[in-house]
């Protein structure tokens, strides 16, 4: 059936401004890391994407290894934009891709030479059918070129119109102060940095987020929920279907351990006593940092989606609770 965006679509939504650019994002943004590749359901896909964009989620985060197979999920998403944001609605999507872990075997299909990001973006567009993206990636640091090189590769996509804007990810704190300082020389502003960011994973907050604060550039973490385990998917065992049930996952079962499920559980019943689902809180926490432009999450289905965009309707914490947090993190 033809689709038709919900006319309302920006009004309960919030946008912020990605660092000190003119550009604004979504306070959630959807990524395609799984779900939406050549093994999974391709319908149960598009209906996501669609409710997405009609709940004002204008952000959609892809890389050239996304499936599986790999470039499975750049092609779905490609079809999916063919069949149902016809016209002038592209002008009201950013897309990102990336590229920088292995793509394609021999010495060109990976990290960060020029050749590399070059080949890979076009392979990404005509997967996506796409005449450019919104923003590409460094998909990871890559100690084997110079940085001077992968920024140079970044700065020349720029020119040659195929990005709109660049972005860095699994940079660390001295990374990115270097390649940001870089491509600020070219001419090419860095504008966000997509690191790895949830009350699971912390390490951002030892001098990531200050570099980009003092550059301008905006923040988008990835896997807010833990792939999963910050939800109550893993309560009560492995579910079928899950992320961790499925061989394709990059959740391992051996990373829910008792100790993290206790964890959980109590993080899950500070939630409630909030009047959210711990999905909700985990991405709320991350939101109350006025450094996170907007936050990167999966779904595997509508109903998943629309527990998350609850959210961003309590975002503010007590001290108490963040303490409660931090407490229950120690342990
Ligand atoms: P999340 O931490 O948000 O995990 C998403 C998964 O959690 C879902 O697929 C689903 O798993 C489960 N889930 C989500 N919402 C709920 C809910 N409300 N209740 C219960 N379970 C829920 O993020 P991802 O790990 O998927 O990463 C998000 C995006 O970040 C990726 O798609 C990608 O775009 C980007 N990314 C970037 C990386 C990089 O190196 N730059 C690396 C990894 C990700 P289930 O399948 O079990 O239902």
């Amino acid at each position: 059936m033809q689709y038709t965006p919900a006319t309302d679509r920006y009004d309960h939504m919030t946008y912020q401004r990605c660092g000190r650019s003119g550009i604004q994002l979504p306070a959630l943004s959807l990524g395609l890391w799984h779900n939406f590749g050549s093994i999974d359901n391709f319908e149960n896909g598009r209906s996501i994407i669609r409710h997405a964009f009609d709940k004002g989620i204008t952000h959609f985060d892809l890389a050239n290894n996304y499936g599986p197979q790999p470039g499975s999920a750049e092609e779905n998403f490609g079809r999916i934009l063919k069949k149902d944001f016809t016209g002038h609605l592209r002008d009201e999507l950013i897309i990102s891709t990336k590229a920088g872990y292995t793509m394609w075997p021999g010495p060109y299909g990976d990290k960060g030479s020029r050749k590399y990001l070059i080949s890979s973006l076009d392979q990404s567009l005509r997967r996506m059918q796409l005449d450019y993206v919104d923003i590409f990636y460094s998909h990871r640091p890559d100690p084997d070129t110079p940085l001077e090189e992968t920024m140079g590769a970044l700065h020349s996509i720029v020119q040659q119109g195929k990005a709109l804007y660049v972005g860095l990810s699994n940079y660390t704190a001295e990374q990115s102060e270097k390649a940001i300082n870089l491509l600020k020389q070219l001419g090419t502003p860095c504008l966000i940095h997509q690191p790895k960011y949830s009350m699971f994973e912390r390490w951002v907050e030892n001098g990531l987020l200050d570099v980009l604060e003092n550059h301008g550039v905006g923040c988008i973490p990835f896997s807010p929920l833990a792939q999963g385990l910050l939800t109550d998917r893993y309560l009560h065992g492995i579910p079928a279907g899950s992320r961790a049930s499925r061989p394709s996952g990059f959740l391992q079962e051996k990373e829910i351990t008792p100790e993290k499920i206790e964890q959980v559980k109590k993080l899950h019943e500070l939630a409630r006593h909030r009047g959210q689902s711990l999905a909700q809180m985990a991405i709320a926490w991350l939101l109350k940092d006025k450094r996170i432009t907007t936050v990167l999450i999966g779904a595997s289905s509508v109903a998943q989606l629309d527990d998350n965009l609850l959210a961003l309707q309590q975002t503010a914490f007590t001290p108490a609770e963040l303490q409660t947090i931090e407490n229950i993190l120690r342990n």
